[in-house]
């Protein structure tokens, strides 16, 4: 495996393995790894000639108040995690590789980033602005023929799908299923915000999300299984961010379970750390 921290060092790394007709798989991450994103490097790794990783926490989509510098790193255990999942290439570039001085383009989708995370009484549509301008600049610099990302981040996978689309690159966009702990919490890199207490409470999230899904029925109203996650969250004195039906694709509001995929998505803060988690409920009106 090799690690790389500029453009000119990784389009010559992947120079050759292109010109072989090997397909490139490519994992966007920030890091600090866990069993989430080794799912991801699995599956590129038996799907793809060579596999990926990029490695870099992008300041474009912290917003001034929000965690950018007490996001977690660690370089060496995530060098290691990676080799151990098979990963071909590190790409771990420094801000000024990705934002070069005068850097002023940006990319942005619009309607799909301004709800949910995108809600500015939430991170705001500048989230996703990040999100995709650094995305796309991946895309260019790897040249990927697939794309791995998390449902976990399932608004991310909806915003980069449509960029994707709309922008007419040439890369597969692959959507993987949320990799969980035994208790049903969610992985996620921001969980080491979470002290004890946090860590039990936060278990809520996804029970509200699976007491939504027993809620539904094809043909019942979204609104009541909204009702039964609300419960559990009250239950667990958890207030969220925002907790919502959407069409899983459109991520328009949707009001009963009409045979579209129905993204139920929720928000919330723990101390420190804000979560979130999903489930898509697929009831059709059979
Ligand atoms: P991050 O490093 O948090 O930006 O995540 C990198 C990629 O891993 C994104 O595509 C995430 O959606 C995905 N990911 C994060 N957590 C999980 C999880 N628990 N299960 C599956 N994928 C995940």
């Amino acid at each position: 495996m090799r690690v790389v921290e500029t453009k000119s060092e990784l389009r010559e790394a992947l120079a050759e393995p292109r010109r072989a007709g090997r397909t490139i798989g490519l994992v966007p991450t920030m890091g600090y790894l866990h069993r989430g994103h080794v799912s991801l490097l699995e599956a590129a790794r038996a799907e793809c000639g060579v596999v990926v990783m990029s490695l870099f926490v992008n300041p474009a989509q912290f917003g001034p108040g929000e965690d950018l510098a007490a996001y977690p790193r660690d370089r060496d255990r995530d060098a290691a995690a990676a080799e151990a999942a098979g990963v071909d290439l590190i790409y771990a570039p420094q801000a000024d590789e990705v934002y070069p001085e005068g850097f002023a383009t940006e990319v942005s989708v619009s309607g799909l980033t301004e709800v949910l995370c995108g809600d500015p009484a939430s991170r705001g549509p500048e989230h996703f602005r990040g999100v995709t301008t650094v995305v796309a600049k991946m895309f260019n610099d790897v040249g990927p023929d697939v794309a791995y990302f998390g449902q976990k981040d399932a608004q991310q996978a909806a915003v980069i799908r449509r960029m994707t689309r709309d922008l007419d690159f040439p890369v597969r966009i692959a959507v993987l299923p949320t990799i969980r702990e035994e208790d049903g919490l969610a992985m996620s890199s921001r969980n080491v915000y979470l002290d004890d207490g946090e860590r039990e409470r936060a278990t809520a999230l996804s029970r509200a999300l699976t007491a939504a899904s027993d809620a539904a029925s094809p043909g019942a109203r979204t609104a009541d299984a909204i009702d039964a996650a609300r419960a559990v969250l009250a239950e667990a004195g958890i207030q969220a961010e925002y907790l919502e039906a959407r069409d899983a694709e459109r991520l328009d509001p949707i009001e009963t379970f009409n045979g579209r995929p129905v993204l139920l998505a929720v928000a919330a803060r723990f101390g420190r750390a804000r979560l979130i988690d999903n489930v898509i409920i697929e009831k059709g009106a059979d």
